[in-house]
């Protein structure tokens, strides 16, 4: 199954190691064919090289839109070199076999990276790299192709092991990853172009990436992971700067983008805001006249779970702030930014990771989930609905005051973070229980409500902060137990959805408890 590789073409836009792999290449007894800038590089450093345009007799042109769209290089890619048919169509055109393709794309990524305008994009949509791409790793049979430069090393070093040649296990592997390539690379594009006309229907997106990171392991030691950007460059984990502290890991990654996108709801030009994430579900969020102030308030609601944490930030991180977080063992702290004060703070902590961003995601941005399942894959747009004051509607006999609107929609915004079935106990824009992940809303309310309990005697309060609450619920009260819960825990206000077969029922158990009670007409399941 060895493939004797005599002839390589190569044509590449990131000229990284060229030089030299075309003289490693050269020493083998390989001629290289090129085009334009690639052989005006090879030629400059020295090498023997065979013009394309030689080959087809064409000069490349329309501004290299076309250079290898010919049968003469296709043929010589796509040849079969043991059917008799194929040898004697590349005898009778003159075509000769290429047994070596090296290709790296035009920087479409990088165009996009810098947020090239729509013309300067178009031009950098490679057309004739992936053609030959697809046409070699089709036929790895017996073409090799090679399609980034950290693969250089590995081609040279297996043409010394098999003389000259390349094994048919190489190529096929090599194959793989070249598909990969120009999957990824299509999917880019198309990705970019969905963005640049808005189109939004999950059925006509693809999912686009570039390997950031090969992680330890997944979400569990046994399970390999990788964690891969999409280009944009939007504020968000992806993108952070770290300034301190080990490798992320899968679940420091997954759980730091649940902070950020969770803190992200409350916009700083309202003031601080901090929330702490254990297992992607919020051990407590708060808003805080000074930012030391919000941490405080999250951390009181639920001290034990903040431990090992992840704290993220609205705003910068102030000294003040870090002073309070090293108080105990914290995994990751995300900020739009930290003061030199901060960070001087923070370097006394060697395992503490410190990463900060050019801003905060925007809650409102569009976006594609994916999730795998037995035998597919299900995609949906991420969870961007927001619900104002003037999307409330008053159930209840009693409406709610100012000051209970302003809890509401700040439980509600964090039941929207939280796994479903979600209830958050919320008193002076801090959360203070939070009932997450149940498979009864019931459960959910008592859990918050002892939780609040436990708040009480961790902070020495006479009486449980739920009493005197706003409750949050991320989806209807089917039955007006959960609601009843809630009630009994001391919460005095509700937000819901609505929308219950029972909301009726539901409405009448909030009046004669006395509660008011505000539907959102919107629903934020988070399984
Ligand atoms: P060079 O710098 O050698 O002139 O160009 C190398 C780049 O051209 C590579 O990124 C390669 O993928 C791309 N390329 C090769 N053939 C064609 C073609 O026929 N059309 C287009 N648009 N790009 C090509």
């Amino acid at each position: 199954d060895l493939s004797p590789v005599r002839r390589a073409l190569i044509s590449v836009s990131d000229k990284t190691g060229l030089a030299d792999l075309a003289k490693a290449l050269a020493a083998r007894g390989v001629e290289i064919l090129s085009t334009g800038g690639s052989a005006k590089a090879l030629r400059e450093a020295g090498l023997d090289v065979t013009d394309v345009a030689e080959i087809t007799g064409f000069p490349e042109m329309m501004d290299g839109r076309v250079k290898t769209l010919h049968p003469m290089v296709h043929g010589g890619l796509l040849a079969l070199r043991d059917n008799a048919h194929h040898l004697a169509a590349m005898e009778q055109h003159g075509i000769v076999g290429i047994d070596l393709l090296v290709v790296n794309l035009y920087p479409f990524e990088a165009a996009l990276a810098r947020g090239a305008e729509y013309d300067e994009m178009i031009e950098n949509i490679d057309i004739g790299g992936p053609a030959m791409i697809r046409a070699a790793a089709k036929n790895h049979a017996f073409v090799t192709t090679i399609v980034d430069v950290e693969d250089y090393a590995a081609l040279l070093a297996e043409l010394d092991a098999n003389d000259g040649a390349t094994s048919y296990a190489f190529r096929q592997r090599h194959a793989q990853i070249a598909y990969a390539r120009t999957g990824a690379y299509d999917a880019a594009v198309s990705t970019w172009m969905a963005d640049a006309i808005g189109e939004q229907a999950p059925r006509r997106r693809v999912v686009a990436g570039k390997l950031a990171q090969t992680l330890r392991y997944g979400e569990n030691p046994h399970q390999q992971a990788a964690f891969y950007t999409d280009g944009t460059g939007r504020p968000g984990v992806a993108t952070a700067v770290q300034h301190q502290g080990k490798e992320l890991s899968y679940n420091n990654i997954n759980d730091t983008d649940a902070a950020f996108e969770l803190v992200a709801e409350f916009d700083p030009a309202d003031g601080p805001a901090v929330a702490i994430i254990k297992h992607a579900n919020p051990s407590g969020v708060a808003r805080g006249a000074t930012l030391r102030d919000a941490y405080q308030k999250a951390f009181d609601c639920d001290r034990t779970s903040a431990f090992g944490g992840i704290v993220a930030l609205n705003m910068p991180l102030d000294a003040e702030t870090a002073q309070a977080i090293t108080e105990i063992f914290t995994e990751v702290v995300i900020a739009p930014g930290a003061s030199d004060e901060a960070r001087a703070i923070f370097a006394a902590k060697k395992n503490l990771r410190l990463l900060t961003t050019e801003g905060l995601p925007d809650p409102r941005e569009g976006g594609m989930i994916v999730r795998q399942v037995s035998g597919g894959q299900l995609f949906q747009n991420k969870d961007n609905g927001y619900v104002g004051l003037d999307d409330l509607k008053v159930v209840t006999k009693v409406a709610p005051t100012d000051e209970q609107l302003k809890d509401l929609l700040f439980a509600w915004k964090v039941a929207k973070h939280v796994k479903s079935n979600a209830i958050v106990y919320v008193k002076g824009m801090a959360t203070v229980g939070v009932g997450a992940g149940q498979m009864s809303r019931l459960d959910s309310a008592l859990i918050a409500a002892t939780k609040a309990e436990r708040m009480a005697r961790d902070i020495g309060a006479a009486q449980s902060p739920a009493v005197g609450s706003a409750v949050a619920s991320d989806a209807f009260f089917p039955f007006p137990d959960g609601l009843m819960e809630a009630a009994a825990a001391g919460a005095t206000c509700v937000i819901q959805p609505g929308g219950s077969m029972r909301d009726d029922e539901v409405i009448a158990a909030a009046d004669e408890a006395g509660l008011a009670m505000v539907f959102t007409g919107m629903r934020h399941f988070r399984h």
